[in-house]
């Protein structure tokens, strides 16, 4: 059977780089590719920035490639992870050789929470001086999560995990995140340690090299992950994959780079790295390995775009990707 993947490049580079992903899944696989539409230019064209059935062919593919909206972002990446129905946000920061980083030693995965915590809450404007937000934590979700970070772990040969939460503060709410993402784990003797979530922010700064996999709950695996972001140095390197339990949606990192869109230089490694992500979901684990290494390749020996310091398109950095494939 041919996997069907949905295509979905949305707005601004996400037209430039999807399209570089895909050419890159053409050469490893055969695969049924449907292109699907979102983003700004369709809330122009169609008064939706989502159009039903976009959502429909994400909620039924094999796996979804997404390149990124603009102001629409919230109203087009939100109800897409609802239609994989995703439990957890996979995000690698790695430090490559050949690309300048803060801290080149840094190799981490954030396995945020993506369905509740503040943003599954709910927001109460009480009177004129009172708003409240309720964050909610279900024993369901952070065992669903800690069960997926112990595969994780232990398919990827990781010593295991750090447990990020602020339980001293919030005892009841991340009192129960902790507890029963903890729970599973020593059940399953996969070993883990824990970190307080603001002291973790310093220390990632400070050691990354002491950490691995960090399981987390959704807002901190965002400003997290969005902090290692900055030790590795640059959006155009961060790939991500929204894991639901029968499919997934891989999207880059980084947004819509209005600043250079348009212009066929922007750097296609996330959206590639997204790529690798997708092909591992779905059982392609040999290829997965293979446009990783190619992508590691390129970063290391060139051709780099403007973002990495050199002056290739990315067309260039495309083909030697896929040259190194062959
Ligand atoms: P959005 O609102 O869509 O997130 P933004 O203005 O925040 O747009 P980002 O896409 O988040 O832009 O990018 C922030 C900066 O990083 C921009 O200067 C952008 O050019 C750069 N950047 C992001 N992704 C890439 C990429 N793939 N290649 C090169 N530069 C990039
Ligand atoms: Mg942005």
């Amino acid at each position: 059977m041919t996997e069907e993947i949905v295509v979905i490049p949305g707005d601004g580079i996400g037209q430039e780089v999807v399209p570089a992903a895909r050419e890159v899944l053409e050469t490893v696989g055969d695969f049924d590719f449907v292109e699907a539409r979102a983003g700004d230019h369709v809330l122009e064209s169609e008064g939706a920035a989502l159009p039903d059935e976009t959502f429909d062919l994400a909620a039924s593919a094999d796996a979804t490639l997404f390149g990124a909206a603009g102001e629409s972002a919230a109203d087009v990446i939100i109800p897409l992870r609802r239609a994989v129905d995703s439990f957890v946000n996979v995000r690698p920061a790695k430090a490559y050789p050949g690309v300048d980083a803060l801290r080149p030693e840094t190799d981490l995965v954030f396995l945020r929470e993506n369905t509740e915590g503040v943003y599954g809450g709910h927001e109460q404007r009480l009177t004129e001086d009172l708003s409240t937000l309720t964050r909610v934590i279900t024993d369901s979700a952070s065992r669903r999560l800690a069960r997926f970070a112990c595969e994780y772990v232990e398919e990827g040969e990781w010593d295991g995990f750090t447990v990020a939460h602020k339980a001293n503060v919030m005892r009841e709410t991340d009192g129960r995140f902790k507890t029963a993402v903890e729970d599973v784990a020593g059940k399953r003797s996969v070993e883990t340690d824990d970190a307080l979530m603001d002291a973790l922010a310093m220390n990632l700064c400070l050691f990354p090299e002491e950490y691995g996999v960090i399981v987390c709950p959704n807002l901190a695996g965002d400003m997290l992950s969005d902090l290692a972001a900055g030790l590795v140095g640059g959006l155009g390197l961060l790939p991500s994959a929204n894991l639901g339990p029968d499919r997934g949606l891989f999207e880059p990192v980084h947004g819509t780079a209005p600043d250079i869109a348009g212009q066929g230089i922007a750097n296609p490694s996330a959206t590639i790295l997204s790529a690798a992500m997708l092909l591992d979901s779905l059982g392609y684990g040999e290829e997965s390995q293979a446009v990783h290494a190619a992508v590691e390749g390129v970063l290391a020996d060139g051709p780099h775009t403007p973002d990495l310091g050199g002056d290739a398109a990315t067309d260039e950095v495309t083909a030697a990707v896929i040259d190194r494939l062959d």
